[in-house]
């Protein structure tokens, strides 16, 4: 089988686009939340989603932006881009975004946005993050957005971690790891092109890719929506 795994699109449908074809040839989807937020399409990413029949699981701007989070924890622009997202989402998405699981499992994984400790918002970013989810790990592989930088922490001996780039290919080998996919719409690894994963059942490997996109169309309909300036200069920096 070959899965795709995708994560914090954010409303970057020309990202997406990109990204999904890349992922032409797969067999399933799967998609670890913030499909929503920052962007300028969430109607039309909700919709692409929908229509993948993949495995989808909620973020916390998914959430924030159906009023099931308290939008003061988010940063002043991201709080604008929430309040934004709510009132453009139509309520047939809004319903499928309620819906979502919290957390999925598949073949020999789980997957959450955030951290096992926290699903929706914790960020894994040191070796000490990461063992609190390595505790509580039951399956091989547990796959995580919610930081947009690819990364991967293993547990042998000690816990290690290591950033990813573009081609890195993580062998499957009884070692617990923890893969961040990066992120689909926002980038923050100072590399503007969209970030995604390939698993491999059989050759029992995992590829991070990046693919880049029309960056300058997105930040056209952000313009156009008066969403805010950082959102749409940091995209063709990667930050
Ligand atoms: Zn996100």
């Amino acid at each position: 089988m070959l899965y795709g795994i995708i994560s914090d699109i954010h409303s970057n449908k020309q990202a997406l686009d990109a990204v999904l074809v890349q992922l032409k040839d797969v067999d399933k989807i799967i998609c670890l939340g913030d499909i929503i937020g920052y962007g300028p399409e969430p109607n039309e990413c909700v919709e692409i989603i929908r229509g993948l029949n993949g495995i989808v699981i909620v973020g916390n701007h998914d959430l924030a932006s159906l009023g099931e989070k308290d939008i003061e924890l988010f940063n002043p622009h991201a709080k604008e881009a929430i309040l934004w997202t709510t009132t453009r989402l139509n309520e047939e998405n809004k319903r499928y975004l309620r819906d979502l699981p919290y957390k999925a499992n598949f073949e020999n994984a789980v997957v959450v946005h955030g951290s096992l400790r926290d699903f929706t918002d914790e960020y894994i970013l040191s070796v000490y993050d990461a063992l609190g989810s390595f505790e509580l790990l039951e399956h091989e592989i547990l796959f995580i957005g919610h930081t947009h930088a690819p990364y991967y922490f293993q547990k042998g001996d000690r816990v290690y971690g290591e950033r990813l780039r573009n081609g890195d290919i993580i062998k499957i080998d009884g070692i617990k790891r923890i893969i961040n996919v990066g992120s689909v719409g926002q980038p923050r690894d100072v590399d503007n092109r969209a970030s995604f994963a390939i698993f491999d059942t059989e050759k029992k490997e995992i590829e991070i890719k990046r693919v880049p996109y029309d960056i300058s169309k997105t930040q056209r309909l952000m313009r156009e929506y008066k969403l805010p300036d950082f959102l749409i200069f940091r995209l063709e920096i990667g930050i």
